[in-house]
């Protein structure tokens, strides 16, 4: 541990992936970091992430997580494009699919919680109310709890980031929706698939069905849909199931199977496919890293970009000793190019799995059978590698 930023009390909201790397970081550093999230504990589960190329090998060894995230990485195997029928008409292996190391999210989130348990608290069953900032600090009062005052606030806390919306404006000032929702919830492994996964498109729709961690019994359902932008309630999980019966009720291979397990489901992701555009990642003493300043649902390169994004900005305060004037600017001169690449390839994620019509599903298929033949593997790693090592990390140890 080093002592540049002994003197900085720095309150984070959310404790999934961005919250708790950057909480490791700082903590190294001396700060003195407080982690308050909304859920009542850890949030397990989520779909597994993926990290690519030299950038976020570099980062996971910093961190000094490489290792345990190979621990648990999923070991995914091939995904299979299927016709209704279940006839494969494409297989995707593993490196195009699951990068070079795959891991749920929840377990890289426990991973990061473990490391940082000793040296900083959590507060869980919380949220932050208000925030009121002075020359020198940030006064902050919780929905439960006693006020307290901080040097500095980070917005952790995910595509509908709270933090954001008490600082900058409401999250429709800067959240993009792209056409897309996606959804997904456990089912039965009645495939019997052991690290495999099915994948069937019609027009707009698609439904995949992976075993990412080869027990028997469990397979991970997840619904992607074109549509008009929805108004529903994002606690209400009845209107939602509803809608996603509704939206699927009509199609066919699995999906029947699919809908009676979504019945039954205790819970369920569901949100719509979106961007958040935002011009500057920080005011004053508020800033946002993770899915809260650039997120994008999913494309491959959210969790990448929010361990990166810790790392630079624990760096530039480290550097700054500090002085979030300069830390801020620095962080955000350093990643603004890089998170925007990363929001670009995940922009087509909707149309890419459920592509509008039936032509363009034989196009999409066509293209994956090319990218994923063996004289093409090295051009393909390349071109997905590009977004995620677009960036000069400096050496802030
Ligand atoms: C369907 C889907 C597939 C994805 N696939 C991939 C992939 O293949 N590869 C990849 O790299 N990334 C993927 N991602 C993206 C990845 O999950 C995110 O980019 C990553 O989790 C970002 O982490 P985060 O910590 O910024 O935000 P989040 O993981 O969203 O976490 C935000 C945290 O803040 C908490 N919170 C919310 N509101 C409050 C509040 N008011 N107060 C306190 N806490 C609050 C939440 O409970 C949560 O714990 C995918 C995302 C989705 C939705």
């Amino acid at each position: 541990m080093t002592t540049q930023l002994r003197n900085l009390n720095v309150l984070i909201s959310g404790a999934s992936i961005a919250g708790p790397a950057l909480a490791l970081q700082l903590s190294r550093y001396g700060a003195h970091v407080t982690v308050v999230e909304k859920a009542p504990a850890l949030r397990t589960g989520g779909f597994a992430v993926d990290f690519r190329g030299h950038v976020h090998r570099k980062v996971l060894q910093e961190l000094g997580i490489w290792d345990d995230v190979h621990r648990r990485q999923t070991h995914m195997g091939t995904q299979t494009v299927v016709d209704i029928d279940g006839s494969p008409r494409v297989d995707l292996p593993s490196a195009m699919m699951s990068g070079d190391v795959e891991i749920f999210r929840g377990d890289l989130s426990a991973i990061l919680y473990e490391r940082t348990l000793d040296t900083v608290e959590y507060v869980f069953g919380a949220s932050v109310a208000t925030m009121a900032e002075d020359v020198d600090g940030v006064d902050v009062t919780f929905d439960h709890g006693a006020p307290r005052r901080f040097d500095l606030v980070v917005g952790a806390d995910g595509l509908h980031s709270n933090t954001r919306r008490l600082a900058f404006g409401d999250e429709s000032r800067y959240l993009r929706y792209l056409g897309y929702y996606v959804a997904g919830f456990d089912m039965p492994n009645h495939l019997g698939l052991d690290r495999t996964a099915r994948v069937y498109s019609d027009p707009g729709r698609m439904l995949s069905i992976a075993n990412y961690d080869g027990d028997p019994d469990r397979a991970g359902a997840s619904f992607v849909f074109a549509s008009e932008q929805l108004a529903y309630d994002r606690n209400d999980l009845g209107r939602q199931k509803k809608i996603l019966a509704a939206k699927f009720a009509d199609m066919g291979w699995e999906t029947p199977k699919a809908l009676d397990a979504l019945d039954d489901a205790d819970s369920l992701y569901f949100d719509a496919i979106a961007q958040i555009h935002i011009d500057r990642l920080s005011k004053g003493r508020v800033v946002l890293i993770g899915d809260a300043g650039y997120g994008a649902t999913m494309g491959g390169m959210g969790t990448g970009a929010a361990v990166v994004c810790a790392y630079v900005l624990a760096g530039e305060l480290a550097r700054a000793h500090g002085d979030h004037r300069i830390a801020f600017a620095a962080y955000e001169a350093e990643v603004r190019d890089f998170a925007k690449g990363c929001q670009k390839i995940a922009g087509n994620a909707g149309p890419f799995l459920a592509p509008p019509t039936e032509k363009k599903i034989r196009q999409r298929d066509r293209a994956y059978r090319v990218l994923s033949s063996r004289l093409l593997a090295g051009f393909f790693k390349k071109l997905t590698e590009r977004a995620a090592t677009n960036i000069r990390l400096k050496d802030y140890a």
